[in-house]
């Protein structure tokens, strides 16, 4: 019977999909390291007042198909790991390429379901004050391991799984929470935050701080389907209009759900800090100038489309920042930069996305304007493959069968290759991202 189940499991369309977007497995001296899937992530995460120090017990799940080490990420260096009740050792290697670094478990497991359990500290984006605690994930894609795996220990982004937070602040009992997930309340200092299932390591934000750090402002937007989605806006920034951020978001949540249809997540969290911004799930932190970019890659990037590795990272920042300009068209196209064909294992978006990307989109918009441009089949990715993690080629696949034509050839002379032409005719500055440096201060 547990044979049977196994079976069943290892060969499930869902899990097979997941598994084929892992990088391919790899011989080392220290054993087989073998990609694996993630089922569950709870983590039991203590802030500690008095000691100024914030650790977590995570609890993973998680299902090899192969016999072999397993990899998965964490920055931090464990300060305890248990893996199927054994206690154990990890290690940071490099992919083979040297392209990426991550940990592996020194334990060789079978195929079946593992139990990892592993304590850490959090180092990263927390500050103890006098009121309390201000700590949060804030990610960056733009470079290596900048992740999830920055704070908790988490899989590559090729991965969808179960996060549960468990938060205990000791002798903090003034703490708010700003997060994409369900927040339920025990009592003044516990808290259980809960995400979807769909969620991968760059889906989830999560920030706390004392109760009155930030202004907010708390509202509800009526989406097109009827639903009354809350908004949370919240600013780092002194001097920030919160009635001026509303404006923005509702026009742009307008503008958006009536180029792509319905708000795609169930609630709308805004941090207005810093230049330029990041997106999750419903989520962002931001500058108001960005406020549209980043709200739209809560369809593109983290919802309706999703990445499966940093090969596939261009497409949501190519096309989040052509929508951004207006949707337009150009009959030109000259840009050509390897965004697609790194390395399997590059992990990081590469930032020709804003410029060689987006120019790249407004041909497709051009080249496509008899058959309802580059929005209809936006329009039917969204409706077809929300939330499901996609590779560049996935995603040529689609779109090759629905305008009826072979594109990959046309991927492949300008978004697999580099030729080193000089393509960006700019009429603004580029979005970019903050790095975790720039964002650190916002606490
Ligand atoms: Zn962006």
């Amino acid at each position: 019977m547990r044979l049977i189940l196994l079976f069943t499991i290892l060969f499930s369309a869902n899990l097979q999909a997941r598994i084929n977007h892992a990088p391919s497995n790899f011989q080392t001296s220290d054993g087989n390291v073998i990609f694996v899937d993630f089922k569950t992530g709870e983590y039991d995460i203590t802030f500690d007042s008095k000691n100024k120090t914030v650790n977590v017990v995570s609890k993973i799940t998680f299902l090899s198909d192969e016999t072999g080490v397993p990899a998965f990420d964490l920055k931090e260096n464990p300060t305890q790991m248990i893996l199927d009740n054994e206690v154990i050792t990890s290690k940071v290697i490099s992919s083979p390429d040297k392209d990426t670094w991550f940990r592996i478990a020194l334990k060789t497991i079978q195929p079946g379901i593992h139990t990892l359990i592993i304590t850490a500290p959090i180092k990263e984006e927390v500050l103890f004050t006098s009121d309390g605690v201000s700590s949060a994930f804030w990610f960056s894609d733009l470079g290596d391991r900048g992740l999830l795996e920055t704070y908790l220990p988490a899989n590559f982004e090729y991965d969808q799984y179960k996060i549960t937070l468990n938060l205990d602040f000791k002798n903090m009992s003034k703490q708010k929470i700003y997060t994409n997930g369900k927040i339920s309340k025990f009592d003044n200092n516990k808290f259980k935050v809960e995400f979807p299932e769909t969620y991968t390591s760059s889906s989830l934000y999560f920030h706390t701080a004392p109760i009155d750090r930030y202004p907010e402002i708390l509202f509800k937007f009526r989406s097109i389907d009827g639903r009354d989605i809350p908004v949370t806006i919240y600013s780092g920034v002194k001097g920030t209009s919160l009635e001026t951020a509303k404006t923005k978001t509702l026009s742009s949540l307008e503008g958006l759900e009536s180029k792509y249809g319905p708000f795609l997540h169930s609630s709308v969290t805004i941090f207005i800090a810093g230049n330029g911004g990041m997106e999750y799930c419903g989520a962002t932190m931001t500058d108001t100038w960005s406020l549209n970019h980043e709200l739209t890659h809560s369809y593109f990037a983290r919802g309706g489309f999703m990445p499966a590795n940093g090969n596939a990272g261009w497409i949501d920042e190519a096309i989040t920042t052509w929508s951004d300009e207006g949707s337009g068209m150009r009959p030109d196209m000259n840009a050509h930069s390897n965004m697609a064909g790194n390395t399997e294992y590059r992990r990081y978006t590469h930032s020709d996305a804003y410029s060689a990307g987006k120019v790249f989109m407004y041909y497709l918009n051009f080249k496509f304007q008899s058959s309802g441009g580059l929005t209809s089949f936006l329009n039917h990715l969204i409706q077809t493959s929300a939330f499901q993690p996609m590779t560049t080629e996935e995603f040529v696949q689609k779109m090759s069968a629905f305008y009826s034509e072979d594109m990959m050839p046309f991927f492949k002379s300008h978004v697999y290759t580099d030729k080193g032409i000089v393509y960006v005719n700019r009429t603004k500055p580029v979005h970019m991202k903050m790095t975790q440096q720039e964002m650190r201060q916002y606490l």
